[in-house]
């Protein structure tokens, strides 16, 4: 059936171009007042075929830039503060950029709508970024450079969801590969599998295994980069998402679906990643190109919006409260025929910078669950105590003369860490020493401020009322090799630095140098890899070899080890059994990944003590059948 045909036939002559951006369908029209008044009747279709439909004034009846421009500064009220206007000139659409947004909007929309009615463009609206980052720069950039690609790219893909397209329940089979990521944690890779789609399920990077163990098994046959659908991406950690921009490189050209601050994540992270391995004389798996193309071809999706990603895959993301942007992903496959929960990484827990892992759900037969704290002795102690524990600890060591060192995951609890530190010294329970952040933790900061939608309530509201805690004065940033000296020869001092496992990065450099005094301490809150020099240090090994100024050699562990577990980015088994209690509906199947072995199984035979309900947990390889 050809949906757009269906649709110019039920509305007037003044459509004058249809097609697709993605799953969404939008129609342009000549006529000023069908633009205007049309509404009703694109509402009567919209109903009758259940798809988002969006009309647009074509670009023969658009005013200019230069007076559209003029009509918007007219419009929009001067406290709104607007920073930039951005004409998308093949979409007919205008994006304001402003400091207050809320203001661009109007109540109701009322602003908005007459910028619409006033200028006939389309009118989206940005907030301005409370600290500057290159990274979300450059990603605007790529998007605006390649406007008519992607106008090419999203009709294309909108071709193939709907050449298919028929609004029956489909009586087909779904099975699914795990390609990695079963019975271990990293390198997760999921292939699910239709008559009518194949989807990749996100394709990370295990950074602390060695060789072919690093990636998912890609070299196999049910798997193809030429006949893959779509790459869906659950949040933006390397384990999850490191390995896509290589599938652009060996030729994937499909979308790849994610929130939007998991796009600009992933790319901030890939770009560290080749830098890592340019550091270490190694070869990047792949170039600074390669991130730009999977930008080119991503489609955002915000929490709780619906697409359809094939034609018979329909995708919903909701908050996994895990690191920013991180999502559970929800996929309705066959019109309802059954419906699939993947978890990614989830948080079932209060933590200050995100809101909880959403539990309820419009349908679910099977889900997909982490493990990573699934064994029942990972009971996480309270987030109170392990505050306490940590200004405790950097307490002691700043009063002895000592330096914290904290490694820190780029992406996630480094922000929760400065969240705990700003308000501690904010009540005076912290000694007001300096808080140096180094490595990539400072970019992801600014990418957190440009998406205040994605914190919790209370984060949200401080970076809305210009309180934003991220651009306190107790933190300084380290840019340079000289301002890296200064921190090392300085007093005591806290320093948060990536990578978060002791795997190459900023936290190596500052561990070099404080690994031999015992005065000093390293405190680790992120999970520790098998293999990694974090997972060793956690293990008591007393010395390790470095390479420092080229030669190697080595170094004592001298200074104190702390593990603080309570922060973890992920649920604790307590969390885990909690959101299955609170889950609706229940489930039919749980199958349980991204754990080591001994993790997973427990985790597998206490869901089915409680649930009575189909467990499985599979090892790489292995393809399971859903119906
Ligand atoms: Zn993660």
């Amino acid at each position: 059936m050809d949906i757009l045909k269906n649709i110019k036939d039920k509305l007037p002559n003044e459509i004058t171009e249809a097609n697709f951006e993605g799953a969404n369908i939008v129609l342009y029209t000549s006529s000023e007042n069908f633009f205007k008044d049309g509404e009703p009747k694109i509402k009567a279709v919209v109903d009758e075929i259940k798809k988002r439909i969006e009309l647009r004034a074509d670009p023969k009846i658009l005013p200019s830039q230069e007076e559209t421009e003029k009509n918007i500064r007219k419009i929009v009220p001067e406290e709104a503060e607007i920073t930039n206007i951005i004409f998308d000139v093949h979409r007919s659409i205008v994006i304001i950029e402003a400091k207050k947004p809320g203001m661009v909007i109007g109540k109701q929309g009322l602003v908005l709508d007459e910028i619409r009615k006033k200028t006939l463009w389309v009118p989206q609206v940005q907030r301005s970024a409370a600290i500057k980052s290159q990274i979300t720069e450059n990603i605007r950039e790529v998007l605006y450079a390649n406007n008519n690609y992607r106008r090419k790219f999203l009709n294309e893909i909108g071709e193939k969801i709907y050449k298919e397209w028929s609004p029956e329940k489909s009586e087909g089979w779904i099975r699914i590969t795990f390609l990695g990521g079963a019975r271990q944690v990293g390198r997760t890779g999921f292939l699910l599998q239709t008559p009518n789609s194949k989807i990749l399920l996100d394709c990370g990077i295990d950074v602390a295994a060695q060789d072919k163990d690093k990636f998912p098994y890609l070299n196999v046959p049910e798997f193809s980069l030429s006949q893959l659908d779509a790459i869906i991406v659950s949040h933006a950690h390397l384990d999850h998402v490191g390995l896509i921009p290589y599938l652009y490189k060996m030729g994937y050209t499909g979308p790849v679906y994610m929130t939007p601050p998991s796009r600009d994540i992933a790319a901030l992270i890939s770009l560290d990643f080749i830098g890592v391995a340019y550091k270490q004389a190694a070869t990047p798996l792949f170039s600074s190109k390669d991130i730009k193309e999977m930008v080119k071809h991503s489609v955002c999706l915000n929490f709780n919006e619906v697409t359809d990603v094939t034609p018979d895959v329909r995708v919903t993301m909701y908050n996994a409260g895990h690191c920013l942007g991180s999502s559970i992903i929800h996929l309705n496959i066959g019109n309802g025929a059954h419906n699939l929960v993947y978890t990614g990484d989830y948080k079932y827990g209060r933590s200050r910078l995100l809101d909880p892992a959403v539990v309820t759900f419009p349908r679910v037969e099977t889900i997909i669950t982490e493990s990573t704290y699934g064994g029942r002795d990972r009971i996480l102690p309270p987030r109170s105590k392990s505050e306490e524990e940590l200004i405790e600890i950097i307490n002691k060591t700043i009063k002895q003369g000592g330096k914290v060192l904290i490694p820190e995951l780029g992406l996630g609890r480094a922000q929760e860490t400065m969240l705990i530190l700003e308000d501690a010294i904010k009540r005076d329970k912290l000694e007001k020493v300096p808080v140096y952040i180094d490595g990539m933790v400072w970019d992801i900061n600014a990418i957190h401020t440009a998406y205040p939608d994605f914190l919790s309530g209370q984060v949200r509201n401080q970076v809305f009322r210009d309180n934003n805690p991220f651009t306190s004065e107790i933190f300084s940033r380290v840019g340079s090799p000289q301002e890296r000296k200064n921190v090392v020869e300085g007093g005591p001092c806290i320093v948060l630095a990536t990578s978060g496992m002791l795997v190459g990065g900023a936290s190596v450099e500052y561990l070099k140098e404080f690994a031999s005094n015992e005065k000093n301490s390293l405190i680790f809150v992120c999970y520790q890899g098998v293999g990694s020099l974090g997972r060793q240090i956690q293990e008591g090994i007393k010395e390790t070899r470095m390479i420092v100024d080229g030669r190697e050699e080595i170094i004592k562990i001298n200074l104190a080890v702390h593990i603080l577990e309570g922060f973890s980015a992920h649920s604790g088994r307590n969390e885990i059994m909690a959101f299955f209690n609170n889950m609706r509906p229940k489930p039919k199947r749980i199958i349980i990944t991204h754990g080591e072995v001994s993790q997973s199984l427990d985790l597998a035979s206490a869901l089915y003590k409680i649930n009575r309900v189909e467990t499985n947990v599979p090892r790489n390889l292995d393809t399971l059948r859903l119906k």
